[in-house]
């Protein structure tokens, strides 16, 4: 089922999760622990994060410097399939611009058309150092837009290759990021939000924010947002925080920041009390988007449930 589906029908708001797949070499049973853990939540769908190649630089034993290229997160197909097929949980694949051609897009979307999966999240995703050479008449989408359209594309049964006989159309529902505190690379929010229109109409069905700590972010971007005339759900994304060191990276990872009163809270707690400490800020930002009847919310736990656990028993689930 689709997203919009879910939100259509639900009659209170609903609670979905995001999951990153293990770094290569990994065990995916961590995660199936995870999965075990959240679905008893009864999530409409669940995200799978999507991860481009990126390059690192390793020193030899003769002390050069070597470039390798890798992808640190293969997976997401996999993953979706386990989600969809032995949870019984839609899963909304990641679809990145950032390391892959738009051949390759395709064929992913191909693999996600057969394997029944509805939803995906359409994202450029960020710069990771590797720019895939394009060679031989491949081409590669450039902003999350571009990315929209060739899906959309799909959906009406246009594919790269002209002259397809009979080609099957797909039917995505399309959901993007948004930021209530301004992507880093915007010049403001206002123009930020009119791409994000853009995208909107351009077949985008729904919106989750980037996560944030002061639910004003929020309000303020759903206000703006309505403004500049995008009608289409705006879900709001949480991350609990749980460790001090977090109040840094946090914001030098994802551009954002975090309230003076919570950094207060975690510089005078001890370690052990950051968790706790985090779990109560998520508990009342929960309750005030609960009671202003917000479509979903939806939860970056990436790999660990327990924080989600103590959060939930906490709200009484
Ligand atoms: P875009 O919509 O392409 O926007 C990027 C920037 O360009 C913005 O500043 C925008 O204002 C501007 N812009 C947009 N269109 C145009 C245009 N036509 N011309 C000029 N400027 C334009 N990253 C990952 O690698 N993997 C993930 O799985 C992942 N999941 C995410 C999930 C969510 C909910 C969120 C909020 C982010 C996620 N990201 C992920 C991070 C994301 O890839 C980065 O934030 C990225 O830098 C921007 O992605 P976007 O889709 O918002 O980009």
């Amino acid at each position: 089922m689709k997203v919009i589906e879910h939100l259509a029908k639900a009659s209170s708001t609903l609670i979905s999760f995001e999951i990153i797949p293990p770094k290569r070499g990994g065990d995916v049973k961590e995660l199936l622990k995870v999965l075990d853990d959240i679905v008893k939540y009864n999530p409409p769908f669940i995200d799978i994060t999507s991860h481009p190649a990126e390059v690192v630089y390793e020193e030899t034993p003769g002390g050069e410097m070597r470039m390798k290229i890798k992808r640190k997160r293969p997976g997401t197909l996999g993953i979706c399939a386990l989600v969809q097929n032995k949870y019984n949980v839609d899963a909304v694949p990641h679809v990145l611009c950032s390391g892959f051609t738009r051949e390759e897009t395709e064929d992913f979307l191909i693999e996600l058309h057969y394997l029944q999966i509805d939803n995906v999240l359409a994202i450029r995703g960020d710069d990771s150092g590797y720019k895939k050479p394009v060679k031989f008449g491949r081409s590669v989408n450039e902003y999350a837009i571009d990315l929209i359209r060739q899906i959309i594309d799909l959906n009406q049964g246009k594919y790269l290759e002209e002259g397809l006989l009979d080609a099957e159309p797909m039917d995505f529902c399309v959901g993007i990021a948004g930021y209530p505190e301004k992507h880093y690379e915007a010049p403001n929010l206002i123009t930020d939000i009119r791409y994000t229109k853009a995208k909107v109409d351009a077949g985008a069905s729904y919106i989750v924010t980037q996560m944030f700590f002061d639910n004003k972010y929020y309000f303020e971007y759903v206000e703006l947002c309505r403004k500049e005339g995008i009608n289409v759900p705006i879900i709001p994304g949480l991350k609990i925080i749980t460790s001090k060191s977090q109040a840094y990276t946090l914001p030098k990872n994802f551009y954002i920041d975090i309230p003076p009163q919570l950094v207060d809270e975690l510089e005078k707690a001890k370690p052990e009390h950051a968790l706790e400490i985090g779990v109560n800020w998520a508990y009342k930002q929960v309750e005030e988007l609960l009671n202003k009847n917000v479509p979903a919310i939806h939860f970056y736990i990436m790999q660990n449930s327990k924080p989600i656990n103590m959060l939930m028993k906490k709200l009484g689930y």
